[in-house]
């Protein structure tokens, strides 16, 4: 957006401050009499001659735009993974109505910004009125899923069926909380089902702390829609988890795969594997269980690699 037509700065930014200054004077003279509906007449003008510095002040530091939006996405841009509170938003786009703008950035623009009112995070706390930029590069696929997310959002069933229709249209591609909460229609909700759908059902749903260092705060990915984790692997805590993929750094422990090494034609995932299984006692717990890539995983089932095994269990129980 275009700086040009703009009033230069100093001159600008005196003359601001002389209107406000005057019209403060002003207000205070008649402080104490007059006429009430012309005070607040007054004080109409006094605000809107204020909200004119925080575009002011953004200009003077390189921030300048005509529109809300985009002075928005600058100070977004300038300030990314910070939490930012409405009422600073406001103060940047000189209008009111700024939330419309931060939706537009997000819907129309594909910036991923969550806020506090649709986060269920214990990793990340946000006020309810506070925004939170992932990443400053735009996510490209972002226009397209909103249009996915509105459709589900209105169709029939449950949360838990929405969240899960919304997973599986976007198999293998990030989603964000604030995607999440839109399909479930309400925050609380949209963490309970994704909890549900996968202890109770299986479904491999992944975050940067299980398996997928790559996401962002915030960002859940569906890792495939035909696969599901064993009946006796749904209940390891998430706490143990979190301990499992960060001690295997997110590979597998007996070929050493990673996600850096996704190919679509080798489209492994990451899973979990007791190495006393459950049924005979193993515990649910990291110094019985590994981070194993789906090929290794079937592999073992079909009782393949027992010699790494059985060096890994040792390794295991001496490092937990
Ligand atoms: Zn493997
Ligand atoms: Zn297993």
């Amino acid at each position: 957006m275009s700086d040009r037509n703009l009033p230069r700065d100093d001159d600008y930014w005196d003359a601001l401050l002389r209107q406000i200054d005057k019209q403060l004077r002003e207000l205070g003279a008649w402080a104490s009499g007059g006429d009430l509906r012309e005070k607040i007449l007054r004080l109409v003008r006094l605000q809107a001659s204020v909200r004119k510095t925080g575009p002011a002040i953004l200009r003077r530091h390189g921030l300048g735009a005509r529109a809300a939006a985009e002075r928005l996405r600058l100070y977004f841009v300038q300030y990314p993974q910070t939490p930012i509170d409405g009422a600073e938003l406001a103060v940047v786009a000189g209008i009111s109505e700024y939330a419309r703008r931060v939706r537009q950035l997000r819907v129309e623009h594909g910036y991923l910004i969550i806020t506090g009112a649709r986060l269920h995070n214990e990793e990340l706390t946000l006020r309810p009125n506070q925004y939170y930029l992932l990443d400053v590069q735009p996510d490209g696929d972002a226009a397209r899923r909103w249009h996915v997310a509105n459709r589900i959002r209105r169709s029939k069933g449950g949360s838990r069926e929405r969240v899960l229709r919304y997973l599986r249209e976007n198999v293998g591609r990030a989603v964000t909380t604030e995607e999440l909460a839109y399909v479930a229609r309400g925050a609380k909700e949209y963490a309970r089902r994704v909890r549900e759908l996968r202890t109770e059902e299986g479904f491999p749903i992944a975050t940067r702390h299980t398996g997928r260092p790559d996401l962002k705060v915030g960002q859940y990915i569906l890792l495939s829609s035909d696969r599901r984790s064993q009946e006796h692997d749904r209940r390891i805590p998430e706490s143990e988890q979190k301990k499992i993929y960060a001690r295997d750094q997110n590979a597998c422990r007996i070929c050493n795969w990673t996600i850096q090494q996704w190919r679509e034609d080798d489209a492994r995932i990451l899973e979990l594997h007791h190495l006393l299984p459950h049924a005979r006692g193993g515990r649910n717990a990291a110094d019985n269980i590994v981070v194993l890539c789906s090929r290794c995983h079937d592999d073992v089932h079909r009782g393949k690699h027992t010699e790494i095994l059985a060096r890994l269990r040792q390794a295991v129980a001496e490092d937990v």
